[in-house]
């Protein structure tokens, strides 16, 4: 079979062909266009990223630098707060030992300038010293003496005691008056000798024996009587002042020195000695009486003798 085309083909196929590769020819530029530009951003890209990257690397090395001087600052913080500390724990030592020798002085200045004979026991064995006078002597407010035209004395340190004792009863009603407070070995010789002329000599040392009224001269022992009774103050037991005294006054540091049935002396219902809160609380408490201590329980009580 014979094939043949005519001009008219060749011509179209001429054509169809230079169209093809035409067609071609234009998408095969414009994909190199796109794949080179493609290229380059994908290029740019990259060189970003790894921009980036180096900056992250970088701080991420700035992060961990300065982390590590976080570290370090918190190491030296914390030696210096430890170093803080331990000076403060040697402060606080030698602060609690300057306290301790500061109260030790405290406590010897006070027994130094405290009369030890302020709370010694006196029996047929132990005198007070004739010599003995009170460092210093208050007047006793008159309203609650006893004849207040002759001056009652008290040791000044006792007067405060005193004073509110005697205003808390007459507070209560019970009209407490001071008969006889401080008296001087001089005082007392004469009116032990006076004793004797009323008396007689046996009588006169089993009611006023050295021991006994020698507490007067210590000018902490106070004689009471009531506005009522004066100087008839026989029945002071049996009077409300005598009741309300053993009920009271170990509230303000007195104590009966010789209470009934005891080994030392004879009852004196009307005779209370000062002592100090703290011992005449403890001797309350304990149900007993000041002559029944040892002396050296009793003389613990001695630096807080005038303690309120
Ligand atoms: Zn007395």
């Amino acid at each position: 079979m014979e094939v043949s085309m005519s001009r008219k083909d060749i011509l179209f196929l001429a054509l169809s062909i230079t169209l093809v590769m035409f067609v071609a020819g234009v998408s095969g530029y414009k994909y190199w266009t796109l794949f080179q530009a493609h290229t380059e951003t994908k290029a740019e890209l990259l060189s970003v990223k790894n921009e980036y990257s180096a900056t992250v690397q970088q701080l991420h090395s700035t992060i961990a630098e300065l982390g590590e001087r976080l570290a370090t600052t918190t190491i030296e913080r914390n030696t210096l707060e430890e170093a803080l500390r331990g000076e403060q724990v040697r402060i606080n030592a030698v602060q609690m030992q300057l306290d301790m020798v500061t109260g030790t002085i405290g406590t010897l200045a006070k027994l130094n300038s405290t009369d030890k004979e302020l709370l010694q026991k006196y029996s047929r064995v132990y005198f007070l010293n004739e010599h003995f006078e009170p460092k210093s002597l208050s007047l006793i407010p008159v309203d609650y003496v006893f004849q207040p035209e002759k001056d009652k004395m008290i040791l000044g340190s006792v007067l405060s005691f005193l004073f509110d004792m005697l205003r808390d009863a007459n507070a209560d009603g019970i009209n407490l008056r001071v008969l006889s407070a401080y008296r001087s070995f001089g005082e007392q010789s004469s009116l032990k000798s006076a004793y004797k002329i009323t008396y007689g000599a046996g009588m006169s040392n089993k009611f006023s024996a050295d021991q006994g009224y020698s507490e007067h001269q210590l000018g902490t022992t106070v004689d009471f009587t009531t506005e009522e009774l004066g100087d008839n103050y026989d029945n002071f037991e049996q009077d409300k002042a005598y009741l309300w005294l053993t009920e009271h006054a170990c509230q303000y540091g007195f104590v009966l020195s010789y209470p009934k049935d005891n080994a030392y002396y004879v009852f004196e219902p009307w005779h209370w000695r000062f002592v100090g809160l703290n011992l005449a609380h403890r001797l309350e408490t304990a149900g007993q009486y000041f002559y029944d201590m040892e002396q050296r329980d009793i003389d613990q009580y001695l630096v807080s003798l005038f303690d309120n």
